[in-house]
């Protein structure tokens, strides 16, 4: 079986996705690559997590063909694809509905500096603009989106994040998702003091050292 570590590393991480109320039902969706082989692990399309086994996990090429599996695979594909040959630091992809980050999303905002945990993104969380899930037109918008940021709202429907690992994609989910919280907090009793493009250059210099 190609990718046994990959394939379970998405079973994991898609169960801990409902398990830390980063999503409901069958609402998310995981790729890894790996490198070596130069493959795609990705979640399969409507099946429930705690039911998922290795097997399940769907193999491809990056240019998304089936290789190994039974499984139609996640009908977010085209923006798994897209993202993971965009940049050469992105090798995890996780999607998700996380409750406050598609708040925001659906005001059709960007997530600006109101707290330094933004820095898992970047200077912010930028938005994509809506389009119909699982097409070419919403790949392309979170392509036009994301620039140097690890982490997109996707207008109207929900969050992604990228990483070097399915380890840091996945954090940044989680503390993205406590910045929308605080954002929201924040909105909802005025305009939040944001952290100006010097204090968020010494916090990123911390996050990211060279
Ligand atoms: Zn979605």
């Amino acid at each position: 079986m190609l990718l046994l570590e990959e394939r379970k590393q998405v079973i994991q991480y898609l169960r801990k996705m409902l398990t830390t109320h980063l999503t409901v039902g069958t609402g998310g969706n995981i790729s890894i690559h790996n490198v070596e082989k130069n493959l795609l692990a990705v979640s399969p399309t409507s099946m429930d997590y705690f039911e998922m086994e290795p097997e399940d996990v769907v193999i491809t090429t990056m240019d998304g063909e089936i290789v190994e599996g039974d499984r139609v695979p996640t009908s977010e594909l085209s923006f798994h694809i897209a993202l993971q040959n965009l940049r050469d630091d992105i090798h995890a992809v996780v999607h998700s509905h996380p409750i406050y980050s598609t708040t925001i999303a659906c005001m059709n905002w960007e997530i600006p500096s109101v707290h330094y945990l933004v820095g898992f993104s970047g200077y912010k969380v930028p938005l994509a603009k809506y389009a119909t899930y699982g097409t070419k037109e919403l790949a392309d918008n979170i392509v036009n989106a994301i620039g140097d940021n690890n982490a997109v709202l996707i207008a109207n429907h929900g969050l992604l994040s990228v990483g070097k690992t399915i380890q840091s994609a996945y954090t940044t989910t989680e503390q993205i998702e406590l910045v929308a919280q605080l954002y929201y907090q924040t909105k909802s009793l005025g305009d939040p003091v944001l952290l100006t493009k010097e204090q968020m250059d010494a916090v990123l210099a911390k996050f990211y050292p060279h």
